[in-house]
């Protein structure tokens, strides 16, 4: 069985004394692949280089999250550009709107999701989609710039039934996490799970963050890794009521067809 991980942030600093390892735990524990998530111009740099170190294990996504809206400028989109076009990355993002943290002005968090929109129509790569509290606004880019992009992942969905299908209209797909995991703010998730169409359907452990909850053997650390990914899958397996297996061959096969990548090595 192969499982494929569409967001991991393995440049995040709290793998900075294990990276290798944390990777080949993932790979032992099948997860043939990951894509790394860029989240700045900075971060998406560095998702590219590791990348680059893990040829066909590791891609990278770049792009500006909305809490670093506020720093990206004119001056950084050809900057971002450029890391568009090489061929480790497969996606624009994290891009979108948080209006839960506001950390970047909202006027600067549309700006960026623009800019990023744009890019991500001239490069023709999928774009790998943020947003909290911000349903309304995100919808209204979304619709405004339909033609700018050919596909994209609505990463970390949490919602309910009626942002679903407002982004399965919009032909996103969706990123599902260790938050179903979680008893006390992901049980709605079970019943919602079930209804993604099987092509719209990927697999994401957002490393280092949301760590499952009901990981039978207790990890010492908080940290969540790569490797719990399965785990995510058997759950998500048993909500839409289909075989492990069958969840890790949708999930995988969906994942290299939207993000274009080759088999493992
Ligand atoms: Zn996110």
């Amino acid at each position: 069985m192969q499982w494929l991980d569409i967001g991991a942030n393995l440049t995040h600093a709290s793998f900075e004394r294990d990276r290798a390892a944390v990777i080949e735990r993932a790979r032992s524990a099948g997860v043939a692949q990951m894509l790394v998530t860029g989240a700045s111009v900075s971060s998406s740099t560095a998702a590219v280089d590791l990348a680059r170190t893990y040829a066909r294990t590791l891609y990278a996504t770049a792009g500006v999250h909305p809490h670093n809206a506020a720093e990206f400028t004119a001056e950084d989109v050809p900057v971002l550009r450029a890391l568009l076009s090489q061929p480790e990355v497969v996606a624009v993002g994290e891009c979108g709107l948080d209006y839960y943290r506001d950390y970047s002005a909202r006027s600067a968090q549309l700006q960026a999701f623009e800019w990023q929109l744009q890019l991500a129509g001239e490069a023709g790569k999928p774009l790998f989609l943020h947003q909290r509290d911000a349903h309304e606004d995100f919808l209204a880019v979304l619709r405004n710039h339909r033609r700018a992009f050919t596909a994209g992942v609505a990463h970390c969905f949490t919602a309910g039934a009626a942002e679903l299908e407002a982004y399965l209209e919009l032909g996103l797909s969706i990123g599902i996490t260790g938050w179903i995991c979680d008893e006390r703010r992901g049980a709605h998730l079970a019943a919602v799970v079930g209804l993604i169409p099987p092509q719209r359907l990927l697999l994401e452990s957002d490393a280092p963050y949301l760590l499952p909850r009901d990981l039978s053997a207790k990890p010492k650390s908080r940290r969540n890794e790569p490797m719990y990914l399965p785990h995510i899958g058997a759950v998500v397996a048993r909500a839409r009521a289909q075989s492990v297996e069958e969840c890790a061959h949708l999930t995988t096969s969906h994942a290299r067809a939207l993000f274009q990548l080759p088999q493992p090595p």
